[in-house]
């Protein structure tokens, strides 16, 4: 699978217990780059307890000296803010926002979510680096979420509008091509023939039956080949 998927980028953040817990809420969410932006010490028994199976992704980590430098590459840069700015910057809700990343990053764009500090979030100058400005609507008296908590929210969406890419998805596992389900039909047509179950002069409607099952199923490869040795055992016994 070619699609690319989206960096997670934390800036400042203080405490290593949320560098942690923001790596698992990503892992949970098949997301896997984590950037930070001159970063507390932050390989601490506090961050592996919060990672708890993340840990990997704490490894891999990309630490950068400014928000600038880190983003350089990215072709899609959305900022995060706990408040509602007054500035009249593009804003969205994290749903919108995943949906234009899944978009972006399936043209093989590069996209980034930048999060800010526990205690004072992005600077105006941080802000200015992104297009876009994602706020997570909250109760109106108490908008701030713990940082790896809004990194949660965020890589749930991305998830859901299928920005991620799933962890333990082979190619195996996607539907079979068009072309093997033709050859698939053909085959179960002609074992159907056969067996007298089926008249190709007066079909009915057997075969757009068949069809809507199956397409519906969406078998994969190993699915028809099992089919398919199932219907070659049938016509060796009526042969
Ligand atoms: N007092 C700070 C709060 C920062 S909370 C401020 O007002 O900006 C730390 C980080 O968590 C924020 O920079 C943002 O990245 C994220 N965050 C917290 N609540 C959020 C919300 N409601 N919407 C979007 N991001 C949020």
């Amino acid at each position: 699978m070619n699609k690319k998927s989206c960096s997670i980028v934390l800036v400042e953040t203080s405490h290593p217990g949320n560098i942690g817990a923001a790596a698992r809420a990503m892992k949970n969410m098949g997301l896997s780059r984590l950037v930070l932006v001159r970063p507390c010490e932050y390989q601490t028994y506090d961050c592996y307890a919060r990672a708890s199976g993340a840990e990997d992704i704490v490894d891999a980590a990309v630490v950068f000296d400014d928000l600038a430098t880190a983003v350089e590459q990215e072709t899609l840069v959305i900022g995060t803010s706990a408040r509602l700015r007054s500035l009249a910057w593009p804003q969205l809700n994290p749903r919108e926002c995943a949906a234009s990343i899944s978009d972006h990053t399936d043209r093989a764009g590069n996209a980034s979510v930048v999060f800010g500090r526990e205690r004072s979030g992005l600077t105006n100058e941080e802000l200015s680096l992104c297009s876009t400005l994602l706020h997570i609507p909250t109760a109106e008296d108490f908008s701030s979420l713990n940082v790896a908590a809004a990194v949660q929210v965020v890589s749930y969406e991305l998830m859901m509008a299928g920005a991620t890419v799933s962890q333990n998805q082979s190619s195996e596992e996607l539907p079979a091509p068009q072309q093997d389900m033709e050859r698939f039909y053909e085959h179960f047509f002609s074992v159907l023939t056969r067996l007298g179950y089926h008249d190709p002069e007066n079909p009915r409607h057997l075969p757009l039956r068949i069809r809507r099952l199956f397409n519906r199923a969406q078998p994969d490869r190993t699915e028809l080949q099992v089919l398919r040795g199932f219907f070659a055992a049938i016509d060796k016994k009526i042969s």
